[in-house]
């Protein structure tokens, strides 16, 4: 039988990372033909498609000097463009300190609750407590204009489900949390568009999103084996069996695998450990890949639709941020939409084509090159009730068997490139 100290599931920037981080021998195996994970960047007829936006913000000065270090062809610094399309038209992203612009009711119902749940008598209930729920969150820092403008419809349809089903776990650093100053400022046009996490990033100058696990890969002792994925692990015997029909002794693994699949995987998974595998609930995002002859229009990066008239929940040029990624003349496109599993392709193509043109992004139907729908299939994890502790019960039998979670899947959890690649590196320190 092979013998690995470590055996890490799965070559997206969580596993790459992991290897590269490893400490002890390893063996890392990707179930599809190439690494990168969700951060593949497709080509097609001259223009290159990520999996919707995948644009990099680093925090971690280690990482940071790795990705400076790996990438031949270095990385372009981008100042975001983004916008919110309502009321048949764009304001700035984020939409609280960005009102200006918007039909006038609408900015005072914004700004007027805000202020209430801030100092008025009608917030006070929610000032005095902690936020149950990210729908009182919202109540809570936000007040119901902004929550009844732009936070409710555009989360329930992002995330499928109302934010009142949903905790507040995840934020953190996703939601932008205004002052009064920003707010009455944005209303009145005077705040900047800096606010918010993502206000700049960086992006590979050359070859998508993807040269940079694929250079991240380049630099591993032992490369990824592609096309190979487990088919079954003994926690007990401290085996994995894999697709080649080959038998691995490991001391530690790594899984950036989706957690449910690796809790049923495991050969003993107490039923407690299934059950809660089958309560975790995640959206499936169908994108819709545009092609277009590029008419000039506003150069948006991406843009948020709240509104109920469109199915889809943003849109995106990468061309727009990065020109190279599609030909002279013509501009790419992403419309994201998400269900509770995947969508009909015909129907996403026509609906993405027909948003790009109601937005005034593609200037006639005639102008669109090709549609092309993609589905991710558990894009969004949801954290609803049953979220933490059903996490809690798998996450802790596993770690007893000392196999360890990295990544957006293997944790189960809302995070972005650099949280993968940061899970990944500790998980390869604890493995030692
Ligand atoms: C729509 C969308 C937009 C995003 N935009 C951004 C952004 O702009 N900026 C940002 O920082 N982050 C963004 N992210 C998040 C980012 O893509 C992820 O955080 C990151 O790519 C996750 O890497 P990972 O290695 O954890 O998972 P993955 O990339 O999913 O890698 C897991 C790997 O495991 C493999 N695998 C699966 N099952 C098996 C198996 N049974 N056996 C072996 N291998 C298996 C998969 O093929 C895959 O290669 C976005 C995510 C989504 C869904």
């Amino acid at each position: 039988m092979a013998e690995t100290d470590v055996l890490i599931l799965g070559a997206g920037l969580a596993g790459i990372s992991a290897a590269l981080h490893a400490r002890s021998p390893y063996r890392l195996v990707e179930k599809s033909d190439r690494v990168g994970g969700l951060c593949k960047t497709d080509v097609r007829e001259g223009f290159r498609f990520d999996a919707t936006g995948h644009w990099l913000h680093l925090r971690d000065p280690d990482i940071r000097r790795l990705a400076e270090e790996v990438l031949p062809g270095g990385w372009l610094t981008v100042q975001r463009k983004a916008g919110i399309w309502s009321h048949r038209r764009f304001t700035r992203y984020p939409y609280q300190v960005n009102t200006h612009g918007l039909p006038p009711e609408v900015v005072a119902e914004n700004v007027l609750g805000f202020i209430e749940a801030q100092f008025g008598e009608g917030g006070r209930a929610l000032r005095e407590r902690e936020p149950r729920d990210f729908a009182e969150f919202i109540l809570r820092h936000l007040g119901e204009g902004f929550a009844r403008n732009f936070m409710f419809p555009y989360n329930a349809k992002m995330w499928t489900v109302h934010p009142r089903e949903m905790n507040t776990e995840w934020m953190g650093r996703f939601v932008p949390h205004p002052t009064v100053q920003q707010v009455v400022r944005g209303a009145l046009g005077l705040e900047g568009d800096q606010a918010g996490y993502n206000a700049t990033f960086i992006y590979p100058r050359e070859g998508g999103i993807e040269s940079f696990p694929r250079a991240l890969a380049g630099r591993l002792p032992r490369p990824a084996e592609c096309g190979v994925c487990p088919i079954a692990i003994d926690p007990s015997r401290k085996t994995a069996r894999l697709s080649t029909g080959e038998e691995v002794r490991w001391r530690h693994i790594v899984a950036t695998i989706a957690l449910p699949e690796l809790a049923h995987l495991c050969a003993g998974a107490p039923a407690a450990v299934l059950e809660a595998a089958g309560q975790l609930r995640a959206t499936t995002v169908t994108y819709v890949n545009v092609a277009a002859r590029d008419l000039g229009s506003a150069p948006l990066h991406w843009a948020y639709l709240p509104e109920e008239r469109y199915a889809a929940y943003r849109v995106g040029s990468a061309s727009a941020a990065v020109p190279s990624l599609a030909p002279a003349g013509c501009r790419s496109f992403y419309v994201e939409f998400s269900a509770a599993g995947p969508l009909d392709a015909a129907t996403v193509e026509h609906q993405a084509v027909d948003t790009l043109l109601d937005l005034g992004l593609v200037r006639a139907r005639g102008d669109v090159l090709f549609a092309e729908a993609h589905a991710i299939p558990h894009a969004y994890v949801i954290y609803d009730d049953r979220y933490g502790p059903a996490k809690r019960e798998i996450a802790s039998w596993l770690e007893s068997r000392d196999i360890l979670i990295a990544g957006r899947y293997g944790r189960w959890e809302y995070s972005s490139m650099e949280d993968a690649l940061l899970a990944g590196r500790e998980c390869a320190r604890r493995a030692g």
